[in-house]
């Protein structure tokens, strides 16, 4: 079994939603590329200029092209010509704040910095654990998470953990730091945040992982999705929960 984080989280917010996805295919083939095309535009700006170690600065037309490709890739429709428009100078403006906070944090001024490691790991021999690590530094003293997004709820300093412990196993190499970096969400000065963790922090995490990992493997399944998880279900039409129960239907009386 693979375990990410995003798989992990997904389950614990609703297994049953996770068993039609996954175990039961009713899933769309594709998800809604829409709600995630400006947060992944904004990493593939970063990943791109990164990788140029962080010359000239993001053009506003580097960032528009950056985001038209990724909308002609992931083959993006839109209900009106406008919203596409808006959307790319969302997308551009982002890539400006991204460029301050960089410069304001001196991340371009960083050495030994590798963009985008896909890196997996083996957990109790069977199972493994795998991740994409926005950005590595000192081959992992340092890991550096980067949210394009302005909703506070994607900080979630567990997340920073798991891709610590999941650098561990893999190259043997324990963080001394782990940071979100912000360049949306904040003031710039605020942009770049350490999360404290200690080593018990990997025991919990690692935990976390069994005890999913043991939950999925039982077969345990229950349709706990509440909120904004039910809200944004793309399996919803297929849940036990929305099926009227015999409680609630309507008994006509028998005329004799
Ligand atoms: S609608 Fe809610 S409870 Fe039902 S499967 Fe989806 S997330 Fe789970």
């Amino acid at each position: 079994m693979q375990v990410s984080w995003s798989f992990m989280r997904a389950y614990e917010a609703c297994p049953y939603q996770q068993k039609l996805i996954r175990i039961d295919k009713l899933g769309p083939e594709k998800p809604d590329e829409r709600r995630f095309i400006r947060g992944t535009a904004g990493h593939k700006v970063f990943e791109i200029w990164a990788k140029s170690s962080f010359g000239d600065g993001m053009k506003p037309e580097m960032a528009a092209k950056i985001f038209d490709t990724l909308v002609a890739q992931k083959h993006i429709g839109w209900l009106n010509p406008s919203d596409k428009e808006k959307m790319r100078n969302r997308v551009i403006a982002e890539a400006a704040m991204l460029m301050e906070a960089v410069r304001y944090h001196g991340i371009d001024r960083l050495k030994n910095l590798q963009v985008e490691s896909w890196l997996s790991a083996s957990l109790l021999g069977e199972h493994v654990i795998k991740g994409l690590l926005d950005v590595v530094i000192d081959g992992g003293t340092w890991l550096l998470e980067t949210k394009m997004s302005d909703n506070q709820k994607w900080i979630d300093p567990d997340q920073l953990v798991f891709y610590g412990l999941l650098l561990t196993l893999a190259k043997n190499r324990y963080p001394s730091r782990l940071s979100f970096f912000l360049p949306v969400m904040r003031r710039v000065e605020e942009r770049l945040l350490d999360i404290d963790f200690s080593q018990d922090d990997f025991g919990r995490i690692n935990n976390r992982i069994q005890n999913f990992v043991d939950k999925w493997t039982a077969g345990e399944f229950p349709a706990t999705g509440e909120g904004e998880t039910c809200r944004w279900c793309e399996v919803k039409n297929y849940c036990i929960k929305r099926k009227p129960s015999h409680k609630n239907r309507f008994i006509f009386p028998t005329i004799i």
